[in-house]
This record gives C-alpha cells, sequence and structure tokens, in this order.
C-alpha cells in the first residue's frame, strides 16, 4: 500500500518504521521531525497525503487532528482511508470523520495504548470506530503496528473506548498509591502490602504489572526512579478528554473528576510533570491529610 503518515513524533515514527519494514511505502510529514529511515518525507502534509492510499496521523489533539483533516480530506484520493491513531476528544474525532466521509472516504478513529515501546516494538493495541469497511482496510496495518486491534463500533468509539480505560487508570493508579501510602504510615511492609493486594479483591493492573512502590513486584517506571513509562502529563490530558467527554453527555464521574484534579496539582503545582504517573506514590508519601 501506499500510505500517508502525518505526525512523526515519539509515537508515529516507530509505527511509520513498522509499516516500511513491512515492505509498505511510506511518505511521511512532520512540521519539526525528521522521517525515520526508508520513510520518504513530503513537503507538507497534503503532499503526503495525495494519491496515498492509506492517510495516518499521529498528532498531539483535536484541534491540530481537525487542521490537518481541513487540509488533506479534499486531496485524498476517492475510496482511500483516513486512520487517526492520535488521542483527542471525541467530538473531534466524530467532526473528523463526518468531513471525511462526506468527501467519499473511509474512515477510523483508532488511538492506541502501550505507549512508545509498544510503538516500537510492534505491539500496541489499536481501539477504532469507524465503518467495517474502513476497519477492515486497517486491519492489516494495525496488525504490523499492534498485536490486537478491537472494533468498537461507529466513529468516535475508538476515542471513547481509549478514554473511559485510562479514566480508570488514572483513578485506579491514584487508588493504589494511597493505599501503599496508608500502609506504610500503619506500619505495613510494602511487600506484605503487594503480597495481599495483589492476590486480593484490591488487585489491579497498577499494583500487578506497574507496581509504584520500587522493589515490588514486576519491574516498572517506580524501579528506574519513576522515568515514564507514561509520563504524568499524559496521564492529565486523557484525564481532561474524559472529563470533557462526560460533560458533553452529562455522565456523572465523580472519581474522574478527582482523578484529574489531583493529577492537574501534580503536574502543575507538585514537580509531577515529566516523571511516571505512578510518582503519585512519592506525591502522596510526603502529604498528610490536608
Ligand atoms: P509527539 O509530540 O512526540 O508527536 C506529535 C508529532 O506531531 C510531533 O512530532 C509534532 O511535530 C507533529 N505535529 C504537530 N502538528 C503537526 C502538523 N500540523 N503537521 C504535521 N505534524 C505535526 O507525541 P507522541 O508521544 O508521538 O503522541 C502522539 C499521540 O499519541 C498523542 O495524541 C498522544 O496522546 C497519543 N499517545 C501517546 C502515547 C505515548 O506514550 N507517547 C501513548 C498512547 C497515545
Amino acid at each position: 500500500m501506499k500510505i500517508g503518515f502525518i505526525g512523526l513524533g515519539n509515537m508515529g515514527s516507530p509505527m511509520a518504521a513498522n509499516l516500511v519494514a513491512a515492505g509498505h511505502e511510506v511518505i511521511g510529514f512532520d512540521l519539526v521531525t525528521e522521517c525515520p529511515t526508508g520513510v520518504s518525507k513530503a513537503a507538507s502534509a497534503v503532499k503526503a497525503a495525495t494519491g496515498a492510499d492509506v492517510v495516518i496521523t499521529m498528532l498531539p489533539n483535536g484541534a491540530i487532528l481537525r487542521a490537518v483533516a481541513a487540509e488533506i480530506i479534499p486531496v485524498m484520493s476517492d475510496g482511500a482511508t483516513f486512520v487517526d491513531c492520535s488521542t483527542v476528544d471525541v467530538e473531534s474525532a466524530r467532526a473528523v470523520a463526518d468531513d471525511a466521509v462526506a468527501a467519499g472516504l473511509l474512515t477510523v478513529d483508532a488511538p492506541v495504548s502501550g505507549g512508545i515501546g509498544g510503538a516500537s516494538a510492534g505491539t500496541l493495541t489499536f481501539m477504532a470506530g469507524g465503518s467495517d469497511a474502513a476497519f477492515a482496510v486497517a486491519q492489516p496495518l494495525f496488525d504490523i503496528m499492534g498485536q490486537k486491534a478491537v472494533h468498537c463500533g461507529p466513529s468516535g468509539n475508538g476515542q471513547a473506548a481509549k478514554i473511559c480505560n485510562n479514566m480508570i487508570l488514572g483513578a485506579t493508579m491514584i487508588a493504589t498509591c494511597e493505599a501503599f501510602a496508608l500502609a506504610d504510615k500503619l506500619g505495613l511492609d510494602r511487600q506484605a502490602m503487594f503480597d495481599v493486594v495483589s492476590t486480593s479483591s484490591g488487585y489491579s493492573w497498577t499494583m500487578n504489572a506497574y507496581c509504584p512502590a520500587p522493589s515490588i513486584g514486576p519491574q516498572s517506571p517506580a524501579d528506574n526512579d519513576y522515568k515514564p513509562g507514561f509520563a504524568s502529563e499524559l496521564m492529565l490530558k486523557d484525564l481532561r478528554l474524559s472529563q470533557q467527554a462526560a460533560e458533553a453527555v452529562d455522565a456523572d464521574t465523580p472519581m474522574g473528576a478527582r482523578a484529574t484534579e489531583l493529577y492537574t496539582s501534580f503536574v502543575e503545582q507538585e514537580g509531577g510533570k515529566g516523571t511516571d504517573f505512578s510518582a503519585m506514590l512519592p506525591r502522596f508519601e510526603k502529604k498528610g491529610r490536608s
């Protein structure tokens, strides 16, 4: 396939490189970063999209996605497929999909889970929204860049799945960290806490697979001085998207709202920016109840 790839940052660059390694012709464009080896460089987003069978975008946010989409949708070939893998608000995903469908394109919103490591290793999980026909075109590419792709329903549902998952993740990480900090103050050994919780009803991915306490459980960013991993500011971005979506549909999400508040202060006032999102544990260690 001839693939246009727009947004070659931390995630897009290794994803594009994996498509090249699988034998696809990839024409890339980024405002700032260089193309990875094997990806031909286009002079603009429009040039990367023109004549492509599939265009993939991997951009920072919904406003940028909307701007890029407005440029490229008019020049994409009739019947081509627009796959957006960025994490953006559900409204932007649906607006871009509507414009693309109106222009005779197939479209999939397909945010990912798995981070930079998953992008490099080709083990991402894709959560996809769009028609069956569009998903069928994109699926072989998801299989190259990832290990699993779930078709979640119509346009926007990929983003919906992503923010619901990450709202659970943010709230659960906070619950796990505050419980460790409480256990410390109660004189409970962290290893004992892990041994109990990881095999009891309090278990979770954050406890069992990504334990925020150093030297406990499997290797995690806590064992690497809380270097990300999944940075706190990216967690905050996704939590904010979840609350934006909850407001739009009048959903009551008090845990998501509190998690958003805590990550906002952590990132903006408490030095959490640039640390892994599990660095909430040292933050709780330092604090009392007020
Ligand atoms: P990044 O900032 O490294 O990459 C984004 C790239 O888009 C940058 O290179 C930037 O120059 C480029 N860009 C911005 N505006 C552009 C434009 N108008 N035209 C062309 N290029 C433009 O970000 P990233 O970490 O690669 O993340 C990309 C997306 O994936 C985000 O939506 C993020 O939330 C999501 N995501 C990231 C991770 C992660 O661990 N990094 C994990 C899951 C999902």
